[in-house]
């Protein structure tokens, strides 16, 4: 089967055909960041790597844009909170999440616009002007501007949706009252004083761009009117990802997105997991527990992305035992596997078996099936673990699938080297500890060695020098 992918638009598999093979363009919606991240927006962002890898080994060139929305209602209550500037409150956040991706193994995105980059939110003025002068969108009394759904007839082809259902029915809120239809989405929010200090010069005054619109602006300003593959979560579909054809077709009259990919939800007892209902552990809790990035990347990675990812245990420290436990069983497997892999390919064994073959990458061409190719390695690491018992996998092969392992962990990175980048907090405690080591001041050397263990860090003394590594919790 060639390569096949599920398009949220026409609710079909659809054999993958970008506009211009080999090169791909793909956007990805990325973190606001008020917060760090929590596990199930890494779902999401494996998802997205999984996608992006895989169509690497299968030799496409991929471009990839993940936006940082560094301005929306949250980020400024934020920064107002702390009385630091926009800027001060994001910092530290983006910081974060670059640090998780590492910790996750996922693969850098080609560019990470920033919503409050000056050249972007020139962009989003310019396609609300372009809208306003199409008819598509209007200042309302309370000076914002709205898109005006009823004029784009395509509104609501994302989301399989029936627009009456959002004529206004009864009582609407006080806030929006000012639209011409319940619908209808800011595209500029004018400023008022909630948002203190954050705010910009526009035609239509001082205030900021709606979330939708960075979106639309950024990808197209790297990406150009037309995308290949757009992803997210599927709570992004509505209204965020049908605004975002709504805005880009609207301004380009083009056919914004080929292929639109959402993955299903991380849920607790049945609920998403996020912030607003409080059921979430950031990436970071998680790796304080003493579990490792490659654990927790195996733990998100091995179920469909279509599928919901249910934790239905009584208590969150369950769930979150149970989701590592299997990781950390199927680790395990793998690492002895290739252990003795590479004795038996460092022996003078003459018998061969039948060597790879590339059912796993085919698996994957079937809409990303994960499950399938985490089938065909385990399957592979069985018969293999078999003909080494009876004697039977010769030198040869088993470098022959060592090699295989190579290529298809380049898709799952899910190799024992923990690769991480250590955090600045971290890599400052090793720095101070080799200074006191090399003042023989043993006693704060040891000091430090307690404070990292603290943190979750392992430090070995070698012949050259201090190792930190991450510590391997105990066994749930
Ligand atoms: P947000 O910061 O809420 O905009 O979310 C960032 C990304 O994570 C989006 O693509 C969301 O769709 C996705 N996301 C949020 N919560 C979950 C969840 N519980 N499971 C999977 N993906 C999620
Ligand atoms: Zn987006």
């Amino acid at each position: 089967m060639a390569l096949h992918f599920f398009n949220t638009y026409s609710r079909a598999l659809e054999k993958f055909a970008p506009r211009h093979p080999p090169n791909v363009s793909m956007y990805t919606c990325g973190p606001t960041v008020y917060s760090n991240a929590h596990i199930g927006n890494f779902r999401a962002y494996i998802f997205e790597d999984l996608l992006q890898r895989h169509l690497e080994m299968r030799g496409f060139k991929v471009h990839r844009v993940m936006n940082i929305t560094d301005v929306d209602d949250k980020t400024i209550r934020g920064a107002r909170e702390a009385k630091i500037s926009l800027n001060a409150f994001t910092e530290p956040f983006k910081r974060g999440f670059f640090e998780d991706l590492d910790t996750l193994r996922i693969k850098r995105a080609d560019e990470y616009p920033g919503a409050t980059e000056p050249h972007y939110l020139a962009r989003m003025i310019e396609m609300i002007a372009e809208l306003i002068k199409r008819d598509l969108a209007y200042q309302a009394e309370d000076k914002s501007v709205y898109f005006r759904i009823n004029k784009f007839p395509e509104y609501g082809k994302l989301a399989h949706l029936n627009l009456e259902e959002l004529r206004p029915t009864g009582r609407v809120r006080s806030d929006e009252y000012e639209k011409e239809n319940i619908g209808d989405f800011a595209l500029w929010k004018a400023w008022d004083e909630e948002d203190g200090d954050v705010g910009w010069d526009s035609p239509w005054g001082r205030g900021r761009p709606g979330w939708h619109i960075e979106c639309s602006a950024m990808s197209t300003a790297l990406l150009g009117d037309q995308l290949d593959i757009h992803c997210g979560g599927v709570d992004n579909i509505f209204p965020h990802h049908e605004a975002e054809i709504a805005q880009s077709e609207g301004v380009t009259g083009k056919k914004f997105v080929r292929y639109w990919m959402h993955c299903a939800h991380l849920l607790v007892d049945n609920q998403k997991m996020s912030k607003s209902l409080g059921n979430f552990y950031t990436l970071r809790d998680v790796i304080a527990k003493g579990y490792s990035g490659r654990e927790v990347r195996y733990a998100l990675v091995r179920v469909h992305y279509r599928v919901q990812l249910n934790f239905t245990f009584d208590g969150m420290e369950e769930s979150r035992q149970a989701l590592t436990r299997k990781s950390r069983q199927a680790l395990t497997r793998i690492d002895e596997w290739l252990e003795r892999l590479r004795e038996t390919s460092a022996s003078q064994k003459a018998r061969g078996t039948p060597g790879p073959t590339d059912d796993f990458q085919r698996v994957l061409d079937d809409d990303l099936n994960i499950s399938g190719a985490l089938g065909v390695l385990f399957e592979s690491i069985r018969e293999t673990n078999r003909a080494m018992d009876a004697n039977e996998l010769g030198a040869t092969a088993a470098k022959a699938w060592l090699q295989w392992w190579d290529e298809i962990n380049r898709v799952l990175a899910l190799d024992a080297v923990e690769t991480v980048a250590l955090p600045s907090e971290v890599e400052a405690l090793a720095e101070a500890r080799r200074l006191a080591r090399l003042a023989k001041n043993w006693q704060k050397s040891d000091e430090l060695r307690s404070e990292l263990n603290a943190r979750g860090w392992e430090v070995r003394d070698t012949k050259d020098g201090q190792k930190i590594t991450r510590r391997v919790g105990p066994e749930p």
